[in-house]
């Protein structure tokens, strides 16, 4: 695989940035390789969606509030929809192949310095988290494959306003990482764990050692994270059959594992649509093997903080949980409260919408004493919230042009 810091020419290359301000005056994006798409002609309003006024929100986001009226939300969407949740990307790149994510030879274009610093991304998700966002994911790529990862984190965690920071990661580098990342303000984890079978999980990541993710799993309980998630995407031919072994974790250990429905990249063209499986396929296996699945109280400290849209049960008397992430056979748009933030600062409003918003050439080196003129990035990312899209068309089987989830994070 060839290095693209080697080859990449000088002038693309970004400075390092050493505290930032704002410009207000945005220029065109320097080293901005990648056009931004045209605008999509405008969403038409579905009749199925209530109007703003009609619609009660499950969030309620605690901006100062003068008086008895509640503040409004700046991160209101043109849907009435309140985004509290951002998922921060911060590399795209992954140590791991896994058959149903990337290719096997997948090549990666972009190296560190293409990708936000860690001031860079404390500026930016600073300018989210002042407009309302209150719980924030770090993600990749691979998280953990940046040496820099925990600084991101304290800085992340140490924004006023900032409720719960999580991370998702393959687990491979969390034995090593576990307690520096708990010590910098991670409070909870997500884990991909596809099997519990060496074999098989070495072949559905294609590099991976099953034995070094459970250590991280061993080292995420043992270092204080609440809640442990293990996340598995369900392949009919290649790990159903772990369904079971998941779930037995769940009796009498205080995990959360959640079941993820594969969706459609164009990385996986060649295992649809035989290998998707569906989570209500999947729910009725386990009641006939465990029993009924319990709604899961969502105090019980194996559910988390609900940022999203995993439906969470229990096995009766588990000290774990078990959830089903359904974005094929039930979507969950209309609840949508999450943006998020692309490796190399590009707002990306919905998961399967091809735009993307650059922000980071907002961002410049400061100047002492010179306004830092962060209303403009504000302005910004308000404006174009509004072109958030009602619900994506995945269920039709259109992707747009997701290469794979590592792009963004899933
Ligand atoms: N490397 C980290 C990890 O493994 O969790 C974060 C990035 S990864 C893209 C986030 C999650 O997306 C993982 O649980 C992964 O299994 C899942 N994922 C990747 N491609 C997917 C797809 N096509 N459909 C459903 N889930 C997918």
């Amino acid at each position: 695989m060839s290095h693209p810091e080697t080859t990449r020419p000088e002038t693309t290359r970004r400075p390092i940035s050493r505290g930032l301000r704002i410009l207000s005056e945005p220029p065109r994006p320097e080293g901005l390789r990648q056009p931004t798409p045209p605008a999509p002609p405008p969403q038409p309003q579905r009749s199925t969606w209530p109007a703003r006024s009609e619609r009660s929100s499950s969030v309620s986001p605690s901006l100062p509030s003068a008086g008895l009226a509640p503040a409004p939300h700046p991160l209101t969407d043109a849907f009435g929809r309140q985004l509290t949740y951002l998922r921060v990307s911060v590399t795209d790149r992954c140590n791991l192949r896994c058959t149903y994510c990337l290719p096997e030879d997948a090549d990666f274009p972009f190296g560190d310095r293409d990708f936000l610093s860690p001031e860079e991304i404390e500026a930016i998700v600073g300018a989210l988290v002042r407009l309302g966002i209150r719980r924030v994911r770090l993600t990749g790529g691979e998280p953990l494959v940046r040496k820099d990862i925990v600084e991101i984190a304290r800085r992340v965690k140490a924004l006023p306003g900032v409720e719960n920071l999580a991370l998702s990661t393959n687990g491979t580098e969390l034995a090593r990482l576990a307690e520096p990342l708990r010590a910098a303000g991670v409070d909870r984890v997500n884990i991909s764990l596809d099997s519990l079978d060496a074999e098989r999980f070495r072949a559905i990541t294609r590099r991976g050692s099953l034995e070094a993710v459970w250590q991280g799993v061993e080292a995420a309980l043992a270092a204080g994270f609440s809640p442990v998630k293990l996340n598995a995407v369900l392949l009919s031919r290649q790990n159903l059959e772990d369904v079971d072994r998941l779930v037995e974790l769940t009796l009498d250990r205080p995990l959360s594992v959640r079941f993820i429905e594969m969706m459609p990249t164009a990385s996986n063209r060649h295992l649809q649509p035989d290998e998707y499986v569906s989570s209500d396929v999947v729910k009725q296996r386990i009641e006939a093997r465990f029993g009924k699945l319990l709604p899961l109280d969502p105090r019980h400290a194996a559910a988390g903080p609900r940022t999203g849209p995993a439906a969470a049960y229990q096995l009766a008397g588990a000290q774990g949980a078990v959830g089903f992430i359904t974005p094929l056979s039930h979507t969950f748009c209309a609840d949508c409260n999450r943006l998020r933030l692309t490796a190399r600062g590009e707002l990306r409003l919905c998961l399967f919408a091809d735009r993307v918003y650059p922000l980071r050439h907002l961002l410049v080196p400061s100047v002492p004493g010179v306004e830092d003129g962060r209303e403009a990035l504000e302005a910004e990312i308000l404006r174009v919230l509004q072109e958030k899209p009602a619900e994506h068309m995945l269920a039709r089987g259109d992707y747009g042009n997701l290469v794979s989830f590592m792009e963004i994070g899933g």
